[in-house]
C-alpha cells in the first residue's frame, strides 16, 4: 500500500511537535495504522535547521501546498482565522482531508467548514482543539455515544485554573498571579483570550456540537472572565465549603440549552474542584453511565500533539478501510443536527454566591433577606465577616433561581443606601444531578 502523504502547515509549538512524533513514534505508528506515513511538505515562513526536514519540501505558499497531488491529508496548525480559514476550504475542495487544533476557527466559522467537508466527502479532525491532550471528542462522539448528554462541565483553560488556584493556595490578588502566569509563558502578553473566558468558549461551542448535536454557536455562549474575582471571595469560598472555577458549562434545560462561561463556586468534594493549576477536566453526566470525568494536561507541544497524531492515525485508518481512499467517515453530520432553541443568560437557573459590602448597622441585613424573599430567591446560607472598618462584607448563597429574578434582586440591594461597591455574584452549580 502507498504511503499516506502528509502537509503539515506551521511548524510552531505543537507544528514542530506533530513532526518530531511522527518522526519519533515511525515504527509505532505504522504498526498500529499498517501502513506508511509520509511527511511530503511543511509550511513554514522561516527556515527550521532545528528540526529534521530531510527530504521533506518547504514553502511559505500554504495554499499551493494544500493543492498538491502528494498532499493526502493537510494537518493546519498556523492557528488564528485568516488566512487558516481560506487554506482550510482550498484543501477541502482539493479534495484533502484536514486535521486540526484550530479551536477558534472551528467555533466561528465551523458550520461553512463542516458543511463544505461534508460536500466534498472528506473529515475534519480536531481532537486538539480542546483540552489539548486530553481525548474528549472521542469520549464524547465514540465511548459515550450511547447516552443522552445532560450537562458537560469543563476547566477547559488552563491559564484561568492556574491563577484560580495560586489565589486559593497563596491568598494572592488575580493581577498579581496573572503577571507570573504571563512570565511562566501560560499566559500570553494578550491575556483577554483566557482571562475573559473567550478561549474557553471556543472549546464549549465545539463540545456542545458534539453532546447534543446542535450547529456550532459561538456568538451565542455567555462569557464572563474571571478578572472581577478577589482574594477575599476565594477565601469567603473556601470558609463555605466551596472552590471557585472557571467553567464552561453546557446544560440541556426544560426550555432550552444553556451555553455558559464563567466563575462558578462547586463543592470541594466535587472531583472537578481538585484539579488545580493548569490542568483541564471535564466531567459528563450522562443518561446511562452517570457522571464522569476526564482530566489531563490542556495544553503544551506534546499533549497537543498526541492528540493531533491521534487524528491522524484515525485518517490513515479511515483511509485504508476504503479501496479507492477517498471515502471516510463524517466527523458531523449535519443534515441530522437538531435546532435547539439557546438560552439567554436571563433565563439559567443557578444558585448564587452574593457578596455584598454594607454599614455595619441594624436592619441593613433584614432588608437584603427581604429584597431576596420578595424575589422569590431562597437563602441557603448567610456568613457575615467581621467588620472592615465601618463595613461588613455580607456573604449569601441561595438556591438555584432564574438569573431575571437575581437581576432584579441586585438591582434592589444595589440601590439600597446601606450598599456600598458593587453587589458581586458569583453562580454556584452542585454538579451533583
Ligand atoms: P505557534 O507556536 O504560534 O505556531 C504557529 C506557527 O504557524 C508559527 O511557527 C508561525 O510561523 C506559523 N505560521 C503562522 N502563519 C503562517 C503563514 N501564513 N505561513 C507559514 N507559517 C505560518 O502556535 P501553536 O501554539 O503551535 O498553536 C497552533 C494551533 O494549535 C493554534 O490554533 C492553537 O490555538 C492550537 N493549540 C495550541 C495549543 C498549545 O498548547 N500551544 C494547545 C491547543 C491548541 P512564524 O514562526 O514564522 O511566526
Amino acid at each position: 500500500m502507498k504511503p499516506v502523504r502528509l502537509a503539515i502547515l506551521g511548524l510552531g509549538t505543537v507544528g514542530a511537535g506533530v513532526l518530531q512524533l511522527l518522526q519519533e513514534n515511525a515504527k509505532e505508528i505504522k504498526r498500529r495504522t499498517g501502513r506508511e506515513i509520509q511527511i511530503t511538505h511543511v509550511g513554514t515562513r522561516r527556515p527550521r535547521p532545528d528540526l529534521n526536514l530531510e527530504g521533506i519540501q518547504q514553502s511559505a505558499n500554504l495554499l499551493e501546498i494544500v493543492r498538491q497531488p502528494d498532499v493526502d491529508v493537510v494537518i493546519e496548525l498556523i492557528g488564528g482565522l485568516s488566512p487558516a480559514k481560506e487554506i482550510f476550504l482550498e484543501a477541502i475542495k482539493h479534495g484533502k482531508q484536514v486535521v486540526t487544533a484550530n479551536k477558534a476557527l472551528l467555533a466561528e466559522c465551523g458550520n461553512e467548514l463542516f458543511a463544505s467537508a461534508d460536500q466534498h466527502t472528506v473529515q475534519i479532525a480536531y481532537e486538539a482543539a480542546v483540552a489539548g491532550g486530553i481525548p474528549i471528542i472521542k469520549v464524547m462522539r465514540e465511548g459515550l455515544a450511547a447516552n443522552r448528554i445532560e450537562w458537560l462541565a469543563g476547566i477547559i483553560n488552563g491559564t484561568g485554573n492556574f491563577i484560580l488556584t495560586e489565589m486559593r493556595d497563596k491568598a494572592r490578588p488575580f493581577a498579581d498571579v496573572l503577571k507570573e502566569a504571563q512570565e511562566l509563558g501560560y499566559a500570553e502578553a494578550d491575556p483577554t483570550f483566557d482571562v475573559e473566558g473567550i478561549d474557553a468558549a471556543h472549546k464549549l461551542t465545539l463540545l456542545a456540537s458534539i453532546a447534543f448535536g446542535i450547529p456550532l454557536q459561538f456568538d451565542k455562549v455567555y462569557t464572563e472572565g474571571i478578572s472581577k474575582i478577589t482574594a477575599q471571595d476565594v477565601q469567603y469560598a473556601e470558609e463555605l465549603g466551596f472552590c471557585i472555577k472557571h467553567l464552561g458549562i453546557a446544560r440541556r434545560a426544560p426550555k432550552g440549552i444553556e451555553l455558559r462561561v464563567h466563575p462558578t463556586l462547586i463543592p470541594k468534594e466535587q472531583p472537578l474542584a481538585s484539579i488545580n493549576g493548569v490542568q483541564n477536566a471535564v466531567s459528563v453526566k450522562a443518561s446511562a453511565v452517570g457522571q464522569t470525568m476526564y482530566s489531563g494536561p490542556g495544553a503544551g507541544g506534546g499533549p497537543t500533539a498526541s492528540a493531533v497524531v491521534a487524528d491522524i492515525i484515525d485518517i490513515v485508518r479511515d483511509i485504508s478501510y476504503t479501496e479507492d481512499g477517498s471515502g471516510t467517515i463524517p466527523q458531523l453530520a449535519f443534515e441530522s443536527l437538531e435546532d435547539i432553541n439557546i438560552l439567554s443568560r436571563e433565563e439559567f437557573t443557578t444558585g448564587y454566591y452574593l457578596r455584598v459590602n454594607v454599614d455595619d448597622r441594624t436592619g441593613v441585613l433584614a432588608n437584603i433577606t427581604t429584597i431576596l424573599s420578595n424575589c422569590g430567591i431562597s437563602i441557603d446560607a448567610i456568613l457575615q465577616q467581621p467588620r472592615l472598618k465601618n463595613r461588613v462584607p455580607i456573604v449569601i448563597m441561595t438556591d438555584p433561581i432564574v438569573e431575571s429574578k437575581m437581576d432584579e434582586a441586585i438591582s434592589q440591594i444595589q440601590a439600597l443606601p446601606a450598599t456600598h461597591g458593587e453587589v458581586m455574584r458569583i453562580r454556584l452549580e452542585s454538579l451533583d444531578s
